[in-house]
């Protein structure tokens, strides 16, 4: 099993600095976590409700993203090189949304369905090209991919550069999406 180093933001959503983005580490860290700058140690504070996972040590604003992906990555998939656009964080967050309501129920979509559900303006081509981002999105939260339930109108299947079996995935994703299944943090 190899492991993939873990996400991080590429820089603070608020003031675009890089260097001082900070993972929010609660309770009592090891002494690694302590002695590395990458942390911010919240100690043993008592949040009411929210708890942002990321903070910027220059401006003090804390986030928790709405995607694992940055602006200006690129993810080469099956067939295109794939570019994190602005565009594609305006959209992709309302797409995985949909999707995850389509999953609880235990559903597939079509491109054209999904693209006038979250009003997305553009092409239904272009829908195949975001699948590949929310495949990558969810890849990085140890997730299967929203993408095996968004099918084609004509074929009902995924599009052919799926990376893996469809339909296993699918399984995967409605078991993990149903209100049974699915528990926050279980697994791995
Ligand atoms: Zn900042």
């Amino acid at each position: 099993m190899t492991t993939t180093p873990r996400w991080r933001p590429a820089a603070c959503p608020n003031c675009g600095e890089k260097s001082t983005v900070k993972e929010i580490v609660r309770g009592m860290p090891t002494s690694d976590v302590f002695d590395d700058p990458h942390y911010a140690i919240y100690g043993c504070v008592i949040t009411s409700g929210e708890s942002p996972e990321w903070v910027c040590t220059t401006c003090d604003h804390e986030w928790t993203p709405d995607l694992r992906l940055s602006l200006g990555e690129s993810f080469a998939t099956t067939g295109r090189d794939v570019h994190v656009s602005e565009n594609d964080l305006t959209w992709l967050p309302r797409i995985r949304q949909r999707l995850i309501a389509v999953a609880q129920d235990a559903e597939t979509i079509t491109y054209r369905d999904l693209k006038s559900d979250v009003g997305f303006p553009h092409a239904p081509s272009a829908v195949g090209r975001l699948m590949d981002l929310i495949s990558a999105d969810c890849g990085r939260r140890d997730e299967p991919s929203l993408a095996a339930i968004a099918v084609n109108s004509v074929t009902g299947e995924v599009g052919d550069d799926f990376d893996g079996d469809p339909a296993a995935e699918r399984a995967n994703v409605f078991e993990m999406w149903s209100d049974a299944g699915y528990v926050a943090g279980a697994g791995g």
